[in-house]
């Protein structure tokens, strides 16, 4: 009955679709831990390290308010039912099939919310925020089961010693393209006096984009790919340079490897994005890219692919991507960026976007 129930109402909205490559077994217990929907109208979650959500919305009908439903991996103990307060009618923890938890928020009738505004964000390995709604001053009370701040630091390491046997073998598992037929520009941002951002800890980014850029024109090379990168040493090349070579040696490619920094070193600041400056061959390029490096990186915000003008990517005249594999600034990204093995992830991440580019693209 439950399940007919959900699948009788045919326009949802998924609000996002966060992937990541560690799936929990089906019998295992619900991957969410704790939630907190707070008087700010903001939904709090605490799950399972590595853990898959989907997020949807539903506008209100005949029978309902509006709902927002996220579902998890992994089955309750107890489904339940929690009165809401205000414009929060109902809370509901469910099963809607084998192996699933489902938390459902629905309002009352006369609270509308925006779909467009709905995105839930992943704000530390294990952690999780959605803005639903503001409510008006007082209105509404918060209603929590058990702390979603909980500390997570031992579930850091854990995660990462998985991660490293899950993806040894991947790096011969990278996709073959034609030998000897392209030629690639990688371009490790900043070098030498000018170190780039400066994060956590002293985390520098012309240090890490050097790692992460030898390390994918490593991995090319074995793939039978001719490379060639702007800098090699922690030396400072100007932007003239670096597309200057690139666009003489007619590579077929360009991309160019950066780290950001949030202003004011906001450490809640986390995510990847990939930046191209125009055409659907740069933008293809940059969601391969961008969709690799997303799943090396589980809850660390997808700021998407977009646009930019940065002068590297402008001035090529070869499909030309700018990534930045995360903020040295960040809490969650520099931990992981300052570690070789994230840095290994990163680094085979971008290369198999490449690959994967360049077989279609030919
Ligand atoms: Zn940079």
């Amino acid at each position: 009955m439950l399940k007919n129930y959900f699948l009788s109402f045919n326009c949802f909205l998924p609000i996002i679709f966060i992937l990541n490559a560690i799936t929990l077994p089906v019998k295992s217990s619900s991957a969410l831990a704790a939630w907190s929907l707070k008087s700010n109208g903001t939904l709090e979650l605490r799950t399972k390290s590595n853990s898959k959500l989907n997020a949807y919305y539903q506008k209100s009908n005949n029978f309902f308010g509006d709902r927002v439903w996220i579902d998890f991996k992994g089955e309750l103990i107890q489904p339940r039912k929690i009165k809401g307060n205000g414009p929060v009618k109902e809370i509901r923890l469910g099963k809607p099939e084998e192996g699933k938890t489902r938390l459902v928020i629905e309002f009352a009738r006369n609270k509308k919310l925006n779909p467009y505004e709905l995105k839930l964000v992943g704000i530390d390995e294990n952690k999780w925020r959605i803005k639903l709604t503001s409510f008006q001053r007082n209105s509404f009370k918060t209603i929590r089961e058990g702390n979603v701040s909980r500390s997570t630091n031992s579930s850091f390491k854990r995660v990462d010693l998985n991660t490293i046997r899950a993806n040894s073998s991947d790096f011969s598992n990278l996709p073959n393209v034609r030998k000897g037929k392209f030629y690639v520009v990688i371009d490790p941002g900043h070098g030498g006096p000018d170190s780039g951002a400066i994060g956590i800890g002293g985390l520098r980014e012309t240090d890490v984009v050097l790692d992460v850029s030898n390390i994918v024109t490593k991995l090319l090379k074995e793939k039978g790919v001719k490379v060639r990168m702007t800098r090699t040493k922690e030396v400072d090349v100007d932007l003239y340079p670096r597309v200057d070579m690139a666009n003489k040696t007619r590579a077929d490619i360009f991309v160019s490897i950066h780290a950001n920094a949030s202003r004011g070193k906001k450490k809640n600041i986390n995510g990847l994005e990939t930046f191209y400056y125009s055409g659907w061959k740069g933008r293809l390029l940059a969601e391969k890219i961008q969709k690799e490096i997303l799943r090396v990186s589980p809850g660390s915000p997808d700021r998407g692919v977009r646009r930019g003008r940065y002068f590297v990517i402008k001035k090529t005249n070869m499909p030309a991507v700018l990534v930045e594999i995360g903020f040295v600034t960040g809490r969650l990204d520099a931990r992981r960026l300052e570690k070789r093995i994230h840095r290994k992830r990163v680094a085979y991440a971008i290369a198999k976007g490449i690959l994967q580019y360049l077989n279609r693209v030919g």
